[in-house]
């Protein structure tokens, strides 16, 4: 491909986005393909020969749109959003094109610089505790991730090696290898998969405690598990509280859980993946109070904050112990800036050794819509659930209704087959996405304000979903 094939193709790549995005109401959210279907239409190694960009274009429109679940329609409330923007896609395209791998500062110190600078914006704009910023008086700094996942990841092999080196002082006694085979840490049975995976990919114990009656977990819960582990000859090390559980969107009490864990040297995670977008509303402050007791804390702008996948920021409190666990030196990787302050080289604060220069799009996105319309866009979306919510609550065949932020839920009175045979019958029809989740031990729905530009008729619509297919369920229940 030349340049002047390159121009073509890529300005029919923005005119087929634009048919996309303007259209993507009137697609069925989920497909109507099986496993399999599309190895029928692809051969089975790649072309010998170059093929056009036009043929190219042909097959994505003939062969792989069909089998898209759309996640930026307005119609798809599944899971949380994963929401992109106008500004962010031209980011990312800009970010392919500029194609910069921004390991440690000299590897392009823009990409570098940037990423501080929009990690400190964004902190600020979050309301987060100093300690967390770039700019703040401590040590804290920002990066962005690839996920939540791997954020999370990243603060519980640093909590571990932290409590290593801690034990190595405190308990001469103990080898390194007992050390590691007594550690323990904790989350709640609410938290997100990445909290268990974490402790698998870590090669610790995690515990996922129980939770109160509406799924937050609570101080006198993580105190009796770690004295517990105590006694029993553990050492506890981490505990990953989450602010947005990914079922109901509930908040663990940071305030009753921060003063223990300081009490025991134990290192706090935030994972406020989702909600930690909300941070920045005044109206919500109470969401993150004992956010000051956090290490390390993670929120994904790839959720709910405009940015396309992938895009997760993390702060950490004190990035030397980072830089203290995973350095690894290589002479291919020295430069004369490093340890510079200014200068942060990420490779030491992440999984991989190669990075993304993801800050481009977070630049772009925050610079174009500035902080009062994020706020705006946020209530919109929460007003949205809101509107959602009052609908279920008028009609009395629904229970266990309730609201977080832009999550609704609820289900239909009877015993859980019931609500998972409607849950069934709407993901079948594919105008609508919902997925289920517990509370209270029975099955609800939940209802995600998600995807591009959701307006007031799209509450309508799904709603009609829900109703409709109701009426048709109960009514065949009582025949
Ligand atoms: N934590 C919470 C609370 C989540 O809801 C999710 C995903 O929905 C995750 C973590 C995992 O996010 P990621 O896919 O970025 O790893």
């Amino acid at each position: 491909m030349d340049i002047n094939e390159f121009r073509e193709f890529g300005h029919a790549a923005i005119e087929f986005l634009i048919e996309y995005l303007e259209t993507i109401r009137d697609r069925p959210v989920l497909p109507d393909v099986q496993p399999g279907f599309l190895q029928e239409h692809m051969p089975s190694e790649m072309p010998e020969q170059p093929e056009s960009w036009q043929e190219i274009m042909e097959d994505l429109k003939k062969y792989i749109v069909p089998g898209l679940t759309h996640w930026q329609s307005p119609r798809f409330h599944a899971f949380y959003p994963s929401q992109t923007s106008f500004p962010s896609i031209i980011g990312e395209m800009l970010t392919a094109g500029i194609g910069v791998v921004g390991f440690n500062w000299m590897c392009s110190p823009a990409a570098t610089e940037l990423e501080v600078i929009v990690m400190d914006w964004l902190g600020k704009f979050l309301n987060l505790p100093e300690h967390f910023l770039p700019s703040g008086k401590g040590n804290g700094g920002g990066i962005i991730q690839g996920s939540a996942s791997e954020s999370i990841l990243v603060a519980v092999l640093a909590a571990r090696e932290e409590k290593v080196r801690e034990m190595k002082i405190k308990r001469p006694d103990l080898s390194e290898s007992d050390v590691r085979s007594k550690l323990v840490g904790y989350g709640s049975i609410h938290s997100n998969s990445a909290i268990e995976k974490s402790g698998l990919l870590s090669a610790t114990k995690i515990r996922l405690l129980d939770a109160d009656d509406t799924s937050i977990l609570r101080g006198e819960t993580v105190q009796k598990a770690i004295e517990d582990d105590i006694a029993n000859g553990l050492i506890p090390f981490v505990c990953i509280t989450t602010i947005g559980t990914t079922g109901t969107c509930a908040f663990d009490n940071m305030e009753e859980i921060g003063p223990i864990l300081k009490k025991y040297n134990v290192w706090m995670h935030i994972d406020a993946a989702y909600a930690g977008a909300a941070f920045c509303l005044p109206e919500y402050a109470h969401i993150k109070k004992g956010a000051e007791y956090g290490d390390s804390i993670n929120f994904n702008l790839h959720k709910w904050m405009l940015v396309n996948f992938d895009c997760a920021a993390m702060w950490i409190k004190d990035a030397a112990k980072l830089t203290k666990s995973f350095n690894v030196e290589r002479i291919y990787l020295d430069h004369k800036y490093q340890g510079e302050s200014k200068a942060p080289d990420y490779r030491h604060w992440q999984l991989a050794l190669g990075r993304r220069f993801r800050s481009l799009r977070v630049w772009i996105t925050f610079r174009t819509y500035g902080q009062e319309y994020i706020r705006n866009y946020l209530r919109k979306h929460i007003n949205l659930a809101g509107m959602f919510l009052n609908y279920v609550n008028k009609d009395d065949r629904f229970e266990e209704t309730g609201q977080s932020l832009a999550l609704a839920y609820f289900r239909l009175k009877g015993d859980d087959s019931l609500t998972r045979k409607l849950l069934d019958r709407i993901n079948t029809r594919r105008n609508i996405y919902l997925i289920p989740a517990f509370y209270h031990n029975k099955v609800i729905i939940r209802f995600v304000i998600c995807g591009l530009d959701p307006q007031e008729k799209d509450i309508d619509y799904a709603w009609n979903e829900v109703k409709t297919v109701t009426d048709e369920l109960l009514a065949e229940m009582e025949a």
